[in-house]
């Protein structure tokens, strides 16, 4: 009999990766989405899945609803990606981001408790728990020191996770995943904001890119991969904690840099921090403008992990290279704007 795997955050960039994943592997898949009166599928229907996954109401903050799917769809794994998962929103709501991405992960933990202790689960963890980097590249042994609200809720997700591990012998795993990134990249998350906005500029959509703090750096994979580490963590005889990387680092600047070189830019860059401005050398036009208002009241500065746990392990590799992803994400994003079919 087919495997039932329930992936909830189905609506959103890893949840769509993981669902065509899943569904190539054979898996009956249940997708748990957010009910409203827009709930969007688009990033299913991009992948041409839409229709193959079997949509289950759900909300991370309702115990009562998250023990009846538990019991309904008796999933043999459960992948938890369902988050309020933007930094700077966790800035203006942090109550509302704890109550999601903290306290979530404990309802969901106790219904699992109380249906099926046997059901595998899989935590969305996040290099953003490293935040204050104690230690140089990250792994599943550096300290932890979050610098936003969703870092610290996304800590203690983590913990819990570990502690039904330890209480219950329950099959919990732990991915702590370095920023990812794909052409279905969440629209406000800096590289995907990147590539969309220069593509509009190219198409003369737009003036130019506004950003905050270009001099942050991180290790950004193809989100595609990651998920793929996600099964693998899945499959382990136990449950455990693991570092998904590309043990790279870039900064925003570099990003931008390579990103419009793609798009058909070469910048040329003039003053710094938030008083920088990008020109494109071939037309003198301003591409980039830095934007003060959009620094967070806290940075995490540098990002760099160190996956050798999950390479050894799991077998775990990252295929896509920084150049190719970011080619990847401008390419997508030129193609939209000039199919006027880019979501803004
Ligand atoms: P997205 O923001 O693209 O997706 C988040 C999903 O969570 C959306 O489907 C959203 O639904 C859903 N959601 C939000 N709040 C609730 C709620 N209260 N109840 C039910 N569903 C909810 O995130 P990603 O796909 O990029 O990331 C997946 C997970 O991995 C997240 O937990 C994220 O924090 C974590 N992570 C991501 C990294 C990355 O670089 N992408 C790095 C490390 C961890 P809706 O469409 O209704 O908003
Ligand atoms: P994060 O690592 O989960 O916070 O992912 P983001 O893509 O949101 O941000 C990555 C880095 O880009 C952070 O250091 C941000 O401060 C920086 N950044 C600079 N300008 C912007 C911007 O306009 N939007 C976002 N989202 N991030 C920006």
């Amino acid at each position: 009999m087919a495997k039932r795997a329930l992936i909830t955050g189905v609506t959103g960039q890893d949840g769509a990766y993981l669902c065509k994943l899943l569904l190539e592997k054979g898996y009956k898949v249940y997708g748990a989405y957010r009910r409203s009166a827009s709930a969007d599928f688009g990033r299913l229907a991009e992948l041409g899945i839409e229709k193959e996954v079997e949509r289950v109401a759900f909300d991370l903050l309702e115990s009562t609803n998250i023990h009846r799917v538990v019991d309904k769809v008796q999933p043999d794994e459960i992948y938890n990606l369902a988050a309020q998962s933007f930094v700077t929103l966790s800035f203006e709501q942090p109550v509302y981001t704890g109550e999601a991405d903290a306290l979530g992960v404990t309802r969901f933990l106790e219904a699992i408790r109380m249906v099926n202790l046997q059901t595998k689960f899989y935590q969305a963890s996040t290099s953003e728990m490293f935040g204050m980097v104690q230690a140089t590249p990250q792994n599943e042994n550096t300290p932890f020191h979050p610098r936003s609200p969703y870092g610290v809720a996304k800590l203690y997700a983590h913990w819990i996770s570990v502690n039904y591990r330890e209480s219950y012998g329950m099959h919990c795993s732990s991915g702590i995943l370095f920023n990812h990134e794909s052409p279905l990249r969440g629209l406000e998350f800096v590289t995907r904001k990147i590539t969309s906005s220069l593509a509009r500029v190219k198409h003369g959509l737009q003036d130019y890119v506004e950003l905050g703090n270009t001099e942050a750096k991180r290790d950004w994979g193809f989100a595609g991969d990651y998920v793929e580490g996600m099964w693998r963590m899945v499959q382990q005889p136990e449950g455990d904690d693991y570092v998904l990387a590309t043990g790279e680092t870039h900064s925003v600047g570099e990003f931008v840099e390579l990103a419009a070189k793609h798009a058909g830019f070469e910048v040329d860059w003039r003053g710094s921090g938030d008083n920088l401005t990008g020109i494109d050398k071939k037309s003198g036009k301003t591409i980039l403008k830095t934007n003060p208002e959009l620094y967070r009241p806290a940075e995490v500065d540098f990002l760099l992990g160190d996956c050798t746990k999950a390479r050894e392990k799991l077998g775990w590799v990252p295929k896509v290279s920084f150049e190719e992803l970011v080619a990847m994400m401008v390419e997508a994003d030129l193609d939209k704007v000039s199919r006027g079919v880019l979501r803004t």
